[in-house]
């Protein structure tokens, strides 16, 4: 069971355990700062795996995220490869192998795979960048890198996790075709452009001078 600090009444509540490192932690309730948890002193652990965990675990358990646009855009032109917003999701398999490469979380929305990979300190490499492509899937990172975690209460966390924080799709397969139609348009346009310019020129009456 993963519990915020914050839901915590008592360290009779545990044996705590940090879900990173898996070292015990001390429950602490000092009078005037936040109650917390703490490593032992001598502890490597900085939390950033323990954020990274938690992430998952509650993305597994809110089945809910918000997805970002993906639009490509050139000489005022736009092309939507997938309009954002926040989706419900009929599954979420939590590091599971698919094919060659394993997300943090591959969710089922409506019926399709979104990889979902959760950035603390490590943000997607090449080598995994190549495989999701290779398997045609489409795949958000959300990056959790610049949260002030520690600070957030519980309730915040959830949404800047799930909600609020930055994110990206580092791959879309069909992001390819609507490069095909937004090139065609970009291309149409600078044709209809030149129509008008030639126009201008050719047979545009000359201004009387004066
Ligand atoms: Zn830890």
């Amino acid at each position: 069971m993963v519990r915020h600090v914050e839901q915590i009444a008592s360290s009779r509540q545990g044996p705590f355990t940090c879900i990173g490192c898996e070292e015990r932690l001390t429950f602490k309730r000092p009078v005037k700062k936040r109650q917390h948890f703490a490593h032992k002193a001598d502890s490597r652990c900085s939390g950033e795996s323990a954020l990274h965990q938690y992430a998952k675990l509650l993305l597994a358990a809110a089945r809910r995220i918000t997805l970002p646009t993906l639009a490509l855009r050139e000489g005022g032109i736009e092309e939507i490869v997938y309009r954002g917003g926040e989706v419900a999701l009929d599954s979420v398999r939590l590091e599971s192998p698919e094919r060659d490469f394993q997300p943090d979380a591959m969710a089922i929305v409506d019926g399709q795979r979104r990889a979902i990979e959760f950035k603390v300190s490590h943000a997607v490499d090449e080598a995994k960048q190549e495989k999701v492509v290779r398997a045609a899937c489409p795949m958000v990172e959300i990056d959790l890198s610049g949260l002030k975690w520690r600070k957030l209460d519980g309730e915040e966390l959830d949404r800047q996790i799930l909600h609020d924080a930055p994110r990206h799709w580092v791959h879309h397969p069909e992001s390819a075709e609507a490069q095909i139609r937004l090139d065609t348009r970009v291309v149409a346009e600078r044709k209809k452009r030149g129509g008008r310019l030639r126009w201008h020129i050719l047979e545009r009456p000359q201004d009387p001078r004066p």
